[in-house]
């Protein structure tokens, strides 16, 4: 509970998934660690290996815990990440070194053992062999832990926890994300990060409040320490008062009852009072996702991120494993359409991964996406033929990301070709007309549009990089998170002049950025010409509904007179105007 003799402090950051939850503070310590180096007197030497070596046992009893929590969650396939730990953790010659250094230099270990640990890591990451580089992660992600626990720190690891908690960290990677599900998690604050890092959209589709953005909120937080995060507003408030947790179990509860208004018809089509059927889709990141789609009165899958299927492991999924994890996706939401989204490994999506152990520069604008599937056509073309192969079973849609050229394109649609011709050698059932997509969220791509569309058959905007790119905004930066602006007459521009073309062209054009699945700007979305848009399952029943109250015409009318604007503020506030006609009622209080 709250320290009744401390004050409560509130603390402003992003809102990054709605939601209100209270409870202790689990932090979690991620950026580099500060090591301390001192001097020991020779007497403490002997303590000092002892404690050395203390560490190691209890950290490999840590190591094995996991696994076997790993395995029962997610299987053995997941689990083997930590046979290799517990092989780094036990190499003799890191040991060994560490304590022959302790002795002669009669530093304390943890000095010593980062800088053994890192000799390692500088070795292996000068070698050319792949396999070897894989072995650096783990000799990187062993030395964390070891350190953490020579330093006393507590157990950074979510699964960890016991009790219902509210993580506390510098920031959530993707593969920390991955663990959200089957946690204790309740709540999140980070000190960096925005919307549209993928931990947060993963947060918000499982309807965990977030808030990002808080700068050093896990220097002003310890573990145990009570918290409320309000994901509506981007508020943590440290220590609440009854007074404040009384008004915030007020507002929980009024704001269940609207979702409850929302979730009573969301299998309804969202059909405009003007006449006109809105289609609606989901986005997700695996075959479980599905059933979060189809409750919510998703109208198929407008979204597969198969990024996931890479990111759990130590090694490329395989074909088969591929098919059988579309091929689910494919029968969970018959008969409608599932757009699966080629390999966008890259930018903030390279943590813990088992290839990508270089750093780069500018990951965002790096070896991302279509450019490494183009880089490894093996790589690729068994992803291409694995979904394919589902194709067989239901409307399957493939869509290539990061496009910036038309010669990527005519690339990635020749390396598709061969993956359809191996399979009719291979007597293996497909649809040989499965439609292909483009996305646009590069500035090139919006700008040769009209070229694009000679070459498939739709676009999917994705406005989380379109804007990143557009705005030069680092998408995950949150001291520029201010110039992020979906609301700015070049992203409405762009996205309304792609529309127009796509149209020209006769090809689709649906959105499945975040900006999507911000109502407000929905009608706008719609009103340019959109053909669909695609958004996190929760948020599906809410922009139904939106669009239920809306008419076509009046959203036409918006988009007419949005494009031509040049202030952003005048942009955001000409949408809430729109929005609040239309939901005003809902929110009077
Ligand atoms: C986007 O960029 O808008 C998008 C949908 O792709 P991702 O968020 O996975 O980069
Ligand atoms: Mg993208």
């Amino acid at each position: 509970m709250a320290d009744r003799r401390k004050k409560e402090v509130v603390v402003q950051g992003v809102a990054a998934s709605p939601g209100v939850a209270h409870g202790e503070v689990f932090v979690i310590h991620q950026r580099d660690l500060e090591i301390p180096r001192y001097d020991l007197a020779v007497s403490h030497i002997p303590g000092e290996i002892a404690r050395f070596e203390q560490t190691l046992l209890e950290t490999r009893k840590e190591i094995m815990t996991l696994r076997t929590e790993v395995a029962t969650r997610l299987g053995e396939g997941e689990a083997k990440i930590f046979d290799a730990h517990l092989m780094v953790l036990e190499d003799t010659a890191l040991i060994e070194e560490t304590i022959s250094q302790v002795e002669a230099t009669k530093n304390n270990v943890e000095h010593c053992y980062s800088e053994v640990a890192q000799r390692y890591i500088d070795a292996f990451s000068a070698m050319e062999d792949e396999y070897i580089k894989e072995r650096m992660t783990d000799v990187r992600d062993v030395t964390r832990r070891m350190l953490h626990n020579l330093l006393g720190h507590q157990g950074e690891n979510l699964y960890e926890m016991t009790s219902e908690r509210i993580v506390a960290s510098e920031d959530v990677s993707p593969s920390d994300a991955a663990q959200l599900e089957d946690s204790k998690v309740i709540g999140v604050v980070t000190d960096a990060g925005s919307r549209t890092s993928h931990a947060v959209i993963m947060a918000r589709s499982l309807r965990i409040p977030a808030v990002v953005g808080l700068h050093d909120i896990t220097r002003r937080l310890k573990t145990d320490d009570y918290v409320l995060v309000d994901g509506y507003d981007g508020l943590v408030i440290i220590n609440p008062s009854e007074k404040t947790l009384f008004r915030y179990g007020e507002l929980k509860k009024e704001r269940l009852n609207i979702q409850r208004t929302f979730d009573k018809d969301s299998l309804l089509p969202a059909k405009t009072k003007d006449g006109t059927t809105l289609p609606v889709f989901g986005n997700i990141g695996g075959p479980e996702d599905c059933e979060g789609v189809m409750v919510n009165g998703g109208e198929g899958v407008g979204l597969f991120r198969t990024e996931a299927l890479f990111m759990s492991g130590d090694r490329f999924p395989t074909e088969e494993e591929q098919f059988q994890a579309y091929r689910r996706s494919v029968e969970a939401v018959q008969p409608h359409p599932v757009v699966i989204r080629t390999l966008d490994l890259g930018g903030d999506k390279t943590v813990n991964s088992y290839y990508f152990t270089e750093e780069e520069e500018n990951p965002f604008m790096g070896f991302r996406a279509i450019r490494f599937c183009l880089d490894h056509p093996d790589v690729f073309k068994e992803q291409l033929r694995a979904i394919l192969r589902a194709s067989a079973y239901g409307d399957v849609r493939i869509m290539y990301p990061m496009i910036s050229s038309v010669q990527e394109l005519i690339q990635a649609n020749k390396i598709l070709e061969e993956a359809r011709q191996e399979l009719r050698d291979r007597q293996v059932a497909f649809d040989e007309n499965t439609p292909i997509g483009s996305m646009i969220e590069i500035p090139g791509a919006a700008i040769v549009s009209d070229l694009l569309a000679e070459h498939c058959d739709f676009f999917s905007i994705g406005t989380n990089d379109l804007i990143q790119y557009l705005l030069a905004v680092d998408r995950v930066n949150d001291r520029i998170a201010h110039l992020y602006m979906p609301n700015h007459p070049a992203v409405i521009r762009t996205i309304d002049h792609v529309i127009k073309t796509a149209k020209k062209h006769d090809v689709e054009v649906g959105i499945c950025g975040e900006m999507a699945a911000d109502p407000i700007y929905v009608p706008l979305l719609y009103g340019m010409g959109a053909t669909d848009i695609s958004v996190t399952s929760t948020s599906l029943a809410e922009i139904k509904y939106m669009l239920r109250q809306m008419k076509l015409k009046d959203a036409q009318e918006l988009a007419a007179k949005v494009v031509k604007l040049s202030d952003p503020e005048e942009i955001y506030m000409t949408l809430t105007a729109f929005y609040a006609k239309l939901m005003g009622e809902l929110f009077k209080n």
